[in-house]
């Protein structure tokens, strides 16, 4: 940068520049919540990859006030903009851990909206202040062992009975299934409509004392390629009950609505995948700049120093789509083509990433030690959870009248 005694102008790489979208209390939070993560949760990260993270620690994100960044202050959050989530999704991806990022992007950016933007006074009052407290942990349920990206196609069934719904069926690859006490559930309340046949709820499935409510069970606790520190299950409704009043939304409305919370939930993936991908791509570039073959760093070849420049392109472009689509969002917009494709572009760049990181560690980016090995098991979910490639493609090419 030109200063007042010199004229020359030098490139400063080791500036951090800040994006337009932040503002000075972004990057407080930035600074505070990472350094929370590298403290708290990143010494753990091989522990939890065995046991799953520990309930704890989401009480402990609840205390210092980092679940309710985005809520309004009267259900006990900060009544933050939509950038909040994108700084916490940032700092979560120096936990090392995929699997506790998402167990918290759950609760943050899955669970919590729809019943901010959906549930009745009471229902907020109910879920929303323990939510973001991390005092009671929440899911989402969608996928079915028939139906996943057919969303239309679930079977399980939620029946008036009085002022009462009854509910029969069953998800799976459930996130937090296995520990969480309620559910938004997506359900269909007229089992012979396809979309206007669906409607959502929250539903309690745990009482006090932790025992589940009559009716549901944890059939099967699954395990997975990667994403080990999260816990992921299939689970059974067999006449769970659950009062009218805590319908989300409007009945037979559910599609619509389950396909708003899809937004905010591919474009906090979007974030997370581009921050995941630019922490192994700083692993890597220590790991270049030490390793050495040939009498020099590995770094010094023009072949592993283009892959890094051709990394670092593309985790900038996906960084670029994340603020601008969010920026968007924020302002009113429903830029649904735009979530879809930055959904799409990161998941597969964070893969392409992961990939190439573990290229350039050779044999030791195979070993289990090695943060690069989990990071590319762990990001390999992005192109498939919260709606694959695939679909991401069609709905980008529906848009087109397509
Ligand atoms: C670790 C993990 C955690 C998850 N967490 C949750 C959770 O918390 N809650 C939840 O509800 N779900 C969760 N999911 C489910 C996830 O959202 C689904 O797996 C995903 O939407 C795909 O659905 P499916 O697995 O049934 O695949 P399918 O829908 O059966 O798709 C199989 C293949 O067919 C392709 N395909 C399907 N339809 C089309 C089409 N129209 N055009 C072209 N190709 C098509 C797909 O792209 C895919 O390649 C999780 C999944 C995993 C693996």
């Amino acid at each position: 940068m030109a200063t007042a005694t010199s004229p020359v102008i030098k490139p400063d790489h080791a500036t951090r520049q800040r994006h337009f979208i932040f503002t000075d209390e972004h990057e407080d939070l930035r600074e505070s919540m990472r350094s929370w993560v590298q403290k708290e949760l990143h010494p753990h990260r091989m522990e939890w990859e065995e046991t799953t993270w520990p309930s704890e620690i989401m009480r402990r994100a609840g205390e210092l006030g980092y679940l309710g960044l985005c809520f309004p202050e009267e259900y006990g959050g900060q009544g933050g903009d939509y950038y909040y989530s994108l700084v916490r999704a940032d700092c979560m991806s120096y936990a090392g851990s995929g699997g506790t990022s998402m167990g918290f992007a759950v609760q943050t950016d899955m669970v919590l909206p729809p019943i901010h933007l959906l549930g009745s006074e009471e229902l907020k009052q109910r879920y929303l202040p323990p939510g973001i407290a991390g005092e009671r942990i929440g899911f989402l349920g969608i996928t079915e062992p028939g139906a996943g990206s057919d969303v239309a196609a679930i079977r399980t069934t939620a029946i008036r009975d009085g002022d009462e719904y009854v509910i029969n069926g069953s998800k799976t690859f459930i996130t937090n299934g296995a520990r969480a006490d309620f559910i938004v559930l997506v359900a269909k309340t007229d089992p012979e409509a396809e979309h206007a046949g669906v409607t959502l709820f929250v539903v309690d499935l745990r009482d006090s004392e932790g025992n589940a409510v009559p009716g549901f069970t944890v059939s099967r606790k699954l395990e997975k390629m990667g994403m080990h520190a999260s816990d992921t299950a299939e689970l059974t409704f067999e006449g769970v009950r659950v009062p009218a009043a805590n319908m989300l939304g409007e009945e037979g409305k559910g599609f619509y609505h389950i396909s708003w919370e899809l937004q905010g939930e591919r474009l906090v993936a979007a974030a997370g995948a581009v921050s995941g991908a630019e922490r192994i791509f700083e692993r890597t570039l220590d790991y270049a700049k030490e390793r050495h073959a040939f009498g020099r760093p590995i770094g010094r070849f023009q072949a592993i120093r283009h892959k890094f420049a051709e990394m670092a392109t593309k985790i900038e472009a996906g960084k670029q789509m994340v603020y601008a689509t969010a920026w968007r969002f924020e302002n009113g917009e429903y830029p649904v083509r735009e979530i879809t494709a930055t959904k799409l572009f990161t998941s597969r760049l964070a893969c392409e990433v992961a990939d190439e990181c573990i290229q350039i560690h050779g044999g030791y980016g195979y070993m289990r030690e090695y943060e690069v090995e989990r990071g590319y098991r762990d990001m390999r979910l992005n192109r498939i959870g919260a709606g694959t490639d695939e679909i991401m493609l069609e709905v980008i090419g529906r848009s087109y009248g397509l």
